[in-house]
């Protein structure tokens, strides 16, 4: 159970990330390789009242992220110019004890719906598929067809999984595979997924699939596995 606070966080992160993303795009800002993830560039818990500002926000990717969040801002300036750096310094400097409250998140909620307000709602699909990532190296056992044990897992996915609008046309996929063992590498991981959510209708087709990220997470127990995952339109 969360507590309100927690909830109201958890939508206004992901309405931030989503809209970051619809803004920014899914290459990194300063080099243009595939992106990480949402930055902030002041950093949340030292100025969290620039949590969900999207002249905060910026998509890098992991070697940009690396870098010092100095020089991150620097090589951002050169690419939104002086006006945004100089604006987002003062909002840094200004209202940096603001108190965080219910209301502040739920305005900042309200107001990132209404940026995000000509985006078609099914343009997303975030979803947490609550069954163990499924290896590859399992799948095909080296022969042509699908084994009998995938089988078996694909159709005990597919009972769980929610019947969605589907997402037509070019898509982005974020994965979370989280998985017990250290083993199985992430690249297989990929091809039941992408199977699972073309089955089930949330996309048109892998063929579709231009942008495609995914993490492993290491957990301890069975009740922990599950693959969290995000498609965006395109
Ligand atoms: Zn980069």
């Amino acid at each position: 159970m969360y507590n309100k606070k927690t909830q109201l966080r958890k939508e206004a992160d992901r309405l931030a990330w989503v809209a970051t993303i619809k803004i920014r795009g899914i290459d990194c800002e300063i080099c243009g390789e595939p992106m990480e993830d949402v930055h902030h560039c002041y950093r949340k818990g030292m100025y969290p009242h620039l949590r969900y500002d999207l002249d905060n926000l910026s998509i890098l990717c992991r070697e940009c992220h690396d870098k010092p969040d100095r020089t991150i801002l620097n090589l951002l300036e050169e690419k939104r110019g002086k006006e945004w750096r100089k604006r987002l310094d003062e909002k840094a400097k200004e209202d940096i004890h603001k108190r965080i409250t219910i209301s502040w998140y739920e305005d900042n909620i309200k107001k990132l719906k209404h940026i995000m307000k000509d985006s078609n709602k099914t343009d997303i699909i975030e979803e947490i598929i609550d069954i163990q990532p499924f290896s590859t190296n399992k799948l095909f056992q080296g022969k042509r067809y699908r084994t009998k044990e995938y089988k078996q897992y694909s159709d005990g996915a597919l009972m769980i999984m929610p019947k969605l609008k589907m997402i037509k046309g070019q898509v982005a996929i974020f994965f979370r595979f989280y998985c017990r063992s250290n083993r199985s590498d992430l690249d297989n991981f990929y091809k039941s997924a992408l199977d699972l959510i073309t089955k089930k209708g949330w996309i048109q087709d892998d063929s579709y699939v231009y942008f495609l990220q995914g993490q492993k997470i290491l957990v301890k127990t069975k009740e922990e596995q599950r693959i969290e995952v995000k498609i965006i339109k395109m």
